[in-house]
């Protein structure tokens, strides 16, 4: 069975003194985690946050990286970049840099090649609005945004993890139910197949408000392969209880 993956996303929020503090406090409270782990931590602190999880169970993500090698792009970070710091993941496609930054399905998809190009893991975010749920349009949305990656990296997208955040759950405390997750996961884990042979070992992962509290019930479904942790995954004791559920 593969084994699930809970990622934090710390979003702009930390701070040299409380990232190490989180840090400490995650590395004492983790025996040797049954699910493979991951902090996406803001660029500036990629650095420290390299030190401090040295040969330590959680592996280091970011939460962008540029669809560019290098040259005048000013303000954006290469893979290059976060290689230098041994990142392994990267988060393309949020949905906070869809809407305030206006990343298209194009440019969500450029970014993940660039990333899968170096060795690292995109893990590629898609999700409805709530208008978009209403609308009945939850399937045709999350199918137009992951295939827009399926299109532009072929068979390496055995290599990606996707994360369903469905917009109306992220930092609301309104999660999806397990069921209204699962389904979409189900339709997700669809169109994975139809693209790839080894598309059963792709990470799922379901993000939006999951917490202490419903992250069990929310892995235990069937397509459901891991989180990714905003809000919780900023408080030791909650995240660490997260990965214990994915145990
Ligand atoms: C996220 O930002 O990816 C997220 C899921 O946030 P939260 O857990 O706070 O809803």
């Amino acid at each position: 069975m593969k084994k699930k993956l809970i990622a934090g996303n710390w979003k702009m929020n930390g701070g040299l003194a409380a990232n190490e503090a989180l840090a400490k406090a995650l590395l004492g409270g983790l025996s040797v985690p049954a699910c493979n782990v991951a902090v996406c931590a803001p660029a500036p602190y990629l650095a420290q946050l390299q030190v401090l999880l040295a040969n330590s169970a959680i592996a280091l993500g970011a939460q962008d990286v540029s669809a560019h090698e290098s040259g005048a792009y000013t303000g954006e970070v290469s893979v290059a970049m976060l290689k230098e710091f041994g990142v392994r993941y990267a988060i393309v496609g949020h949905s906070e840099r869809r809407q305030y930054h206006g990343e298209t399905d194009a440019a969500v998809a450029a970014k993940a090649q660039r990333a899968l190009a170096a060795g690292i893991t995109p893990i590629v975010c898609v999700g409805e609005t709530l208008a978009e749920r209403e609308a009945g349009k939850t399937e045709e949305v999350v199918k137009r945004q992951l295939a827009a990656v399926i299109h532009a990296n072929g068979h390496c997208i055995s290599e990606i993890v996707v994360a369903y955040e469905p917009v109306w759950a992220i930092g609301t405390g309104k999660t999806a139910s397990p069921e209204q997750a699962q389904q979409v996961h189900a339709v997700l884990r669809a169109q994975l197949r139809a693209a790839s042979d080894h598309a059963d070992r792709i990470a799922i992962l379901y993000g939006g408000s999951m917490n202490a509290a419903n992250a069990a019930q929310l892995l235990a479904q069937p397509d459901i392969d891991g989180g990714l942790i905003g809000g919780a995954s900023l408080k030791a004791p909650d995240f660490l209880t997260i990965i214990a559920a994915a145990g």
